[in-house]
């Protein structure tokens, strides 16, 4: 038997199984103001990752460290990838979706919703039918100038549609499908919900249920991934929650600052990234554990 180091709490023998024996929390780069975004982005050889306030996108590869990939990012937030593998990124001061293009020019994939502009988009999800799904909280403004009657989740179909398919959110943020796609996870960071809640994908792109899924105490879940087994792997005050598709806390991977979000990648695919705050942080996940 090998003792975990203190980075891990395992609350069962699944969460141990995730890391090698000699797993450690390692920091990547530091001296950022407030990260988020990671997404490990092939086609751009590395990690992607906002400095939400410093209105940057960075690049990490293991060569390099970090260097700048997009300066002024128009405040960037939540990136992901689409069926294609091109980069989305939701903006706060660009109030708007956009997508880079293989030659470096973005095109801008939503803005507005019913002639009011959006909010300020936090983060973003594309599914097996290059459907965009993002949450749409107002954090990149201020009050006087939301023009959107609530803080809507958005589905953009490829036919460049916006539907609002949730409208009861006060702050939606994070958000990601079950491998199978017929469930929906999207937090809610208001001061008085820091939950999780899980909604059921009808097949005309509707959700239904929206049930909270589990609470975060302390901190809030900001941004999760889902890995192919259906665990949910989320942001919390005091670490990453590794959850089980029944919402038990199967572990914590102890940060010593609050995460914001995090992403599976690298060259071999068995890294997690995890944006908190100032720092990037990494920890290497157990062999062919295909997350
Ligand atoms: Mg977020």
């Amino acid at each position: 038997m090998t003792t975990p180091t203190p980075t891990l709490v395992a609350n069962s023998a699944e969460f141990a199984r995730l890391f090698p024996a000699d797993a450690a929390l390692v920091t990547l780069a530091g001296g950022f103001q407030f990260l988020e975004g990671p997404v490990w982005y092939p086609a751009g050889g590395g990690l992607i990752f906002s400095d939400i306030p410093a209105n940057r996108m960075w690049r990490w590869t293991p060569e390099t460290g970090p260097q700048p990939f997009r300066d002024p990012s128009r405040h960037a937030n939540g990136n992901t990838l689409d069926r294609q593998g091109r980069l989305l990124t939701c903006e706060h001061s660009g109030r708007r979706v956009v997508r880079q293009e293989a030659d470096g020019t973005l095109t801008v994939l939503a803005d507005r919703y019913q002639d009011r502009r959006l909010n300020s988009p936090n983060d973003i999800t594309v599914d097996a039918q290059d459907r965009v799904w993002f949450s749409d909280p107002p954090y990149g403004i201020q009050p006087e100038e939301q023009e959107q009657p609530a803080c809507f989740v958005f589905r953009l179909d490829p036919d460049g549609r916006l539907q609002a398919v949730a409208d009861d959110f006060i702050k939606p943020n994070g958000i990601c499908f079950s491998p199978d796609e017929t469930t929906l996870y999207i937090s809610d960071t208001a001061n008085d919900r820091h939950h999780i809640r899980r909604f059921r994908v009808l097949s005309d792109g509707r959700l239904s249920g929206g049930d909270e899924f589990i609470a975060i105490r302390p901190g809030k879940s900001d941004g999760f991934r889902v890995d192919r087994q259906g665990r949910i792997w989320t942001s919390a005050g005091d670490g990453v929650w590794v959850l089980s598709p029944a919402g038990d806390v199967l572990g914590k991977i102890l940060v010593p600052e609050s995460p914001s979000n995090l992403c599976f990648g690298g060259p071999a695919g068995d890294w997690l990234f995890i944006t908190a705050r100032t720092s990037l942080y990494a920890i290497r996940l157990a062999a062919g554990l295909d997350c």
